[in-house]
């Protein structure tokens, strides 16, 4: 273990990544950025966050400044980023830290998993990387690097309890440094040992790996396959007004996509909705189909226009906004839906 530490240290001084989230070699990372950084990158990658992260840094420069600005501003902001609970959590989170912890991120791993939107990762991520603590943290890097060095051959999800224990005593049992072997690792795991084609021949580890002596690294950490997605369908509506507006809705603040803003949508279903009832009035001119796979199921929604609708007035949660704003602040479902009914 020992050399394991001292070999991806003196391998990520020489090699560590430039992020914008990230103080300089030596200097004192900001929990604020480290905790922004790490909710932004559940799920999501690293190319997709920087953007995000430097408007959001840039408009809101420290937790107290998130935590005042309304929450509907912060939803617009992170509109595209995808995992929208997060949003609503994030905001949350700086809230209690603002209320709770006079705007001071708690150091303490228990403490930070007490937060909204922190589980033990994240927590373990933010105590070793803002706090320099001795604590676990294990994303899907350091994961693929622990599987392959100590050929962990079970498949994932299983395979999750031996990593975590590794990672526990990995972690937990080295107060040298603890937040660069973090950062260490998880840069090993994003430039060398790659999900394809691991760079051995560049690795600081390679000498004690068990993947690479197996001969084949790159089928680990073995993942039993997935369940198939199911598909859900629905409408979804482009209402113009004749004036160059058009309809859009913030959706409820509860379930998927809450309170994010959106064009109208029937209900998503296992099959078609029949929205009969709804082009009644109003001719519908059918758009072709938008396809969209979220975490847990794939989803097609089938356009529908209606021009020139002077007899709709907004209900509670609908405004006219104008065409070439409207996708603005909306999620990447309802951007493709846009683009669709923009493109005729
Ligand atoms: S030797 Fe190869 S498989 Fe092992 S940790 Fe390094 S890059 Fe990954």
């Amino acid at each position: 273990m020992d050399d394991m530490r001292r070999y991806v240290l003196d391998w990520y001084d020489a090699n560590r990544r430039v992020l914008p989230w990230r103080a300089a070699a030596g200097a004192r990372m900001d929990p604020y950025r480290v905790w922004l950084s790490e909710v932004m990158l559940q799920q999501t990658t690293v190319a997709a966050v920087i953007p995000y992260f430097l408007k959001f840094t840039e408009k809101w420069p420290d937790v107290n400044s998130l935590a005042a600005a309304p929450l509907d501003d912060v939803l617009r902001e992170w509109a595209g980023l995808g995992y929208y609970a997060r949003a609503r959590n994030l905001h949350r989170c700086a809230q209690m830290v603002a209320d709770l912890h006079n705007g001071i991120f708690p150091a303490d791993k228990d403490t930070l998993q007490s937060l909204p939107g922190i589980g033990d990762y994240t927590a373990g991520a933010i105590a070793a990387i803002a706090f320099d603590r001795p604590a676990a943290a294990m994303d899907g890097n350091i994961e693929r690097v622990l599987a392959r060095v100590f050929n962990i051959s079970e498949p994932l999800p299983g395979a999750k309890k031996p990593l975590r224990a590794l990672a526990k005593t990995i972690f937990e049992g080295n107060s040298y440094r603890p937040g660069d072997f973090v950062q260490g690792l998880m840069d090993l795991g994003a430039t060398v040992c790659t999900p394809r084609g691991p760079k051995c021949g560049l690795c600081p580890l390679a000498q004690g790996c068990e993947g690479r002596k197996s001969g084949a690294p790159e089928s680990l950490p073995r993942r039993t396959p997935k369940a198939e997605k199911p598909s859900r369908y629905g409408h979804v509506y482009w209402i113009t007004d004749g004036q160059g507006r058009v309809l859009i809705q913030k959706r409820e603040d509860r379930g998927l996509l809450g309170g994010m803003m959106g064009l109208p949508t029937s209900e998503w279903k296992a099959e078609i909705p029949d929205h009969s009832a709804f082009g009644k009035e109003n001719p519908l001119i059918s758009e072709g189909k938008v396809l969209h796979t979220f975490t847990h199921f794939h989803l097609t929604l089938f356009g529908h226009r209606i021009d020139a609708v002077n007899t709709i007035i907004p209900m509670k949660g609908f405004s006219w906004v104008a065409e070439q704003d409207c996708a603005a602040a909306m999620p990447s479902v309802f951007r493709k839906a846009v683009r669709l009914f923009r493109a005729r």
